[in-house]
């Protein structure tokens, strides 16, 4: 059997190395020059970065698995830290959460009640809020807006300003006032309503193109597949022609913008592309900043500012304590916010002034910066989205991508288990 891949993010590669690792032949039609999609390296001065600051956590199981399988050590591509919060420069008192190594869900009622920053009856009121959505079975009976959850679960102050909003911002990259509160318990369920493991922040050590795309290239190759760049596929053929190659089935592994113009092409998916087409998008900013080797952060992933209009930063990770350019500090803002408004030079100053604020003390202005605006992130992940299954109406046509895996925000666990799934499917045909 041979399929056709469109599209080399870390979906459509999920698939291929799926596939090929079970024998089937592969080509992967990728229309830019390098493999990665959305989570890419890039170069730049000085040297390779990534187009994005990502996290990984304990629960992104699939993830984990495939980059063991194609060779790449998460181990050691990967830095695991136990789940840590911190707002050093939150008012009235410094914010910070950890969970202890203590067994589930033990850590969390611990952490909970052990965190700085917040009252004890806020404390109590979280405990009581993840104890009757864990009763619930994280579900709800029709969705609504994080924001109104909160409202529910009585969740105010601090604790909801700095752990809850951040944290559905960090995995939905959708402010609370528009989130899926569904897909929000989702990604509780299996973090902190998990194992304490699950809950680990896997911060990349190495650029995001040696976590898995280059391995996953040279594992499709050495089992036979092909790998083309600078392909991009501008039309679906019903008999699986693609650039004048026959393939017995596809997998179509883009980015929902761009599956909606290939799915309008024909009559069977048009309904399918329409719904795709209504998608909206968040965007997510990264500026790099190079400061002296010497900077280090007290910790690695320092959060700066919730919630307060008046300041534009939202994380600092320090590049050098996960083994990469010590001094270099990526700052990262997610979804929609005033940062889009503010000119590069303006950003990385307003960035600046908040790092110095929090640290409370004098930096010397950045030697470099680099901003990175990526636009269409991801999708905004709405109450009640409606997102496709993996068989599309075209037989033979599959669909791959963060946005087909309704249960998650669109990450990189939803990408590759979107890729695992269309495989999956294809080989049980
Ligand atoms: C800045 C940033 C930070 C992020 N941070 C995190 C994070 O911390 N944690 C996390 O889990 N996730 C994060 N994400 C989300 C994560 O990167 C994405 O969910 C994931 O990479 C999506 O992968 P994908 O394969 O579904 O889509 P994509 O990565 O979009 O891959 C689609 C590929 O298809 C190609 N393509 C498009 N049209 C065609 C065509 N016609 N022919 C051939 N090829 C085509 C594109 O070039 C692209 O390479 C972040 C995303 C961004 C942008």
């Amino acid at each position: 059997m041979r399929v056709a891949i469109v599209g080399g993010g870390w979906a459509g590669l999920s698939a291929a190395v799926e596939l090929a690792g079970a024998g089937v032949t592969v080509t992967v039609f990728e229309a830019a020059k390098q493999l990665g999609g959305r989570a890419r390296s890039v170069d730049l001065r000085p040297g390779q970065l990534d187009n994005g600051q990502h996290l990984l956590i304990g629960a992104y199981h699939e993830t984990l698995r495939l980059m063991r399988e194609v060779g790449a050590d998460p181990e050691r591509l990967l830095k695991r830290l136990p789940f840590e919060i911190c707002f050093p420069g939150s008012q009235p008192a410094s914010f910070r959460m950890r969970l202890p190594k203590l067994r589930a869900p033990w850590h969390l009622a611990a952490g909970l009640l052990s965190c700085r920053g917040a009252t004890l009856s806020e404390k109590w009121r979280a405990l009581r809020c993840m104890r009757s959505l864990q009763l619930a079975g994280y579900r709800l009976a029709a969705d609504e807006t994080v924001a109104t959850l909160l409202d529910g679960h009585r969740q105010t102050g601090n604790l909801r300003r700095y752990l809850w909003e951040p944290l559905c911002l960090a995995a939905l990259n959708t402010s609370p006032e528009n989130a899926s509160a569904q897909v929000f318990l989702n990604t509780l369920r299996d973090s902190l309503g998990g194992q304490p493991t699950a809950t680990d922040l896997l911060l990349p050590a190495a650029d995001l193109d040696q976590l898995f795309p280059a391995p996953a290239a040279r594992f499709i190759v050495a089992h036979g597949g092909t790998i083309r760049l600078s392909t991009r596929v501008d039309r679906l053929d019903g008999h699986f022609t693609v650039t004048g190659e026959p393939f017995d089935c596809a997998v179509l592994a883009v980015g929902p913008q761009h599956a909606a113009a290939l799915l309008a092409t024909r009559d069977e998916t048009r309904p399918l592309a329409r719904l795709l087409a209504d998608y909206r998008f968040e965007p997510i900013g990264t500026v790099y900043c190079a400061y002296p080797p010497e900077l280090r952060l007290p910790w690695p992933m320092l959060g700066l500012a919730a919630g307060d209009a008046t300041r534009l930063g939202q994380w600092a990770f320090d590049r050098g304590a996960l083994g990469g350019t010590a001094g270099l500090i990526a700052f990262v803002l997610s979804g929609h916010g005033q940062w889009e408004q503010v000119d590069n030079q303006t950003l990385v100053a307003a960035l600046h002034g908040e790092l110095a604020s929090v640290l409370r003390v004098r930096l010397p202005p950045p030697t470099w910066h680099q901003v990175i605006r990526e636009r269409r992130a991801t999708f905004s992940c709405r109450p009640g989205l409606a997102r496709p299954p993996s068989a599309s109406a075209l037989a033979g046509l599959w669909l791959a991508g963060d946005y087909v895996c309704a249960d998650y925000p669109a990450t990189l666990e939803a990408a590759v288990r979107s890729g695992v799934t269309a495989a999956r499917a294809i080989l049980l045909k």
